[in-house]
């Protein structure tokens, strides 16, 4: 029999996705034929400025059911496809590399070098070391699907090409090109939205309490079924920090669609119930009755925090845990433990920030990555309406996908 020519297989875009796809395809079948192409004229853009330039590369979690609770949009799928590539598996897989990772105490964890450099290197050593045509400043235009069922692209400024099969790992598709290709082979795309923001509160009672963080808050819109939890963070502009950038992934489309204007509550102690900070009032009335409220904050409430919380309630500085009427005390715990504020606007984390949207999950063979209308097209990374909170579940998905795909592609 004669033998099978190799294949030519195209991936569209030189980021987190694209790369772990184009490895995973050459290590599964070296025979084939890899073209990855990048608009831009560097390569791995966002892994360098990932995590605040460290490259928070996976997280601490092997269980694919904990993991997949991560992620706003695309839990169910991921969940299946976390059995067969997970953070324990990307671990190995840089470890074979000599590269050790390191997880911090919130389960984040980066290149022990503490530099996103070091991911860029290992990649790009590995795909040089595999004949992988690294084709940067070439970006596609649109690709067509020939009638012997192969992809012709359009290649910017220069010829069309013909592959055997496609990847698309272009990331977020806000503006790009592909769109209508994507759409005009007959799938879905959701539209996208910012994830992962601060929001903008002026509020007096955070007037010069910029940097003051506590490390267990809670906070929600609407109703307590969006609630949140962790650190917060008040910023010059309003309250960030991982109970913030949580809700505003979990929401983002329903924060959208109230233009970034809307009403949320914050419960500053979330270790505490409103009995015990009421029991713990009771005490303070006890044992130190002659003190100023002002001057003795609760355990935990940082205390400028606290002093704001406290002149809100309209408690005057000089009263006294004595002194502290029924109506006060529960204006007060109300301010603690469900207070009212008002957002006007967003403010993107720097250190890490996505888009919710893209391909739709349900025209994706979640098995493969495979369209499921289209033969040998397949999509990998943030290009898929899929996305997590932060602590590094974004590159994970990008792994995950990308092994999938890059997996299946190998079989073609
Ligand atoms: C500032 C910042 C920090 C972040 N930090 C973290 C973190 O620490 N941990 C984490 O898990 N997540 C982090 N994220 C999210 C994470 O970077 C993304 O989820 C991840 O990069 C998605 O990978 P991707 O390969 O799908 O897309 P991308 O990384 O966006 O790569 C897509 C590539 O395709 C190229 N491309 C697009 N269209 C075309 C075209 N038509 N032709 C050719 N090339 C094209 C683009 O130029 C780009 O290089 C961060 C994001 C930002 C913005």
């Amino acid at each position: 029999m004669e033998p099978q020519p190799s294949k030519k297989i195209a991936i569209i875009g030189g980021g987190a996705a694209g790369f772990f796809t184009a490895l995973t395809l050459k290590e599964k079948n070296p025979q084939t034929q890899i073209a990855l192409f990048e608009k831009r004229n560097d390569w791995l853009t966002k892994v360098k400025i990932s995590g605040g330039g460290r490259c928070n590369v996976t997280h601490f979690c092997f269980d694919p059911e904990e993991l997949s609770k991560k992620y706003p949009r695309g839990a169910k799928e991921l969940r299946a496809a976390f059995y067969k590539w997970q953070p324990s598996d990307m671990i190995e897989w840089f470890s074979d590399r000599n590269i050790s990772l390191k997880n911090e105490a919130d389960g984040r964890m980066f290149p022990i070098t503490d530099d996103s450099q070091t991911i860029i290197d290992c990649f790009m050593e590995e795909a040089e070391g595999s004949q992988i045509n690294l084709r940067k400043g070439f970006g596609i235009e649109n690709f067509f699907l020939e009638e012997a069922g192969s992809f012709s692209l359009k290649i910017e400024d220069s010829e069309t090409e013909s592959f055997d099969a496609l990847c698309l790992t272009t990331g977020s598709l806000k503006g790009s090109l592909l769109e209508h290709s994507i759409k005009k082979l007959g799938h879905s795309i959701e539209p996208l939205a910012p994830s992962l923001f601060a929001f903008n509160v002026n509020d007096k009672r955070l007037k010069s309490l910029a940097g003051i963080s506590v490390p267990s808050a809670e906070v929600w819109i609407d109703s307590k079924h969006s609630l949140q939890s962790g650190p917060l963070l008040i910023t010059h502009r309003g309250m960030s920090g991982p109970a913030i950038l949580k809700l505003s992934a979990w929401e983002a489309r329903n924060l959208q669609n109230k233009g970034y204007h809307f009403d949320f509550y914050v419960n500053w102690l979330a270790d505490e119930t409103e009995g015990s900070i009421k029991e713990q009032f009771d005490r303070n009335r006890d044992s130190q009755g002659k003190k100023t409220i002002k001057n003795t904050p609760l355990l935990k409430l940082p205390k400028r925090l606290w002093e704001s919380l406290v002149e809100y309630s309209k408690i005057s500085a000089e009263t006294t845990w004595a002194q502290l009427s029924k109506d006060l005390e529960q204006t007060l715990i109300n301010e603690i433990v469900s207070g009212h504020y008002k957002a006007q606007g967003k403010t993107t984390n720097k250190d890490e920030f996505v888009t919710c949207g893209g391909v739709h999950r349900k025209d994706i063979n979640f098995k493969t990555m495979e369209s499921k209308y289209v033969p040998n097209l397949f999509f990998a990374g943030e290009c898929i309406d899929i996305d997590g909170i932060t602590g590094g579940f974004n590159f994970q998905a990008a792994w995950t996908t990308g092994r999938l795909a890059g997996t299946a592609m190998a079989q073609i």
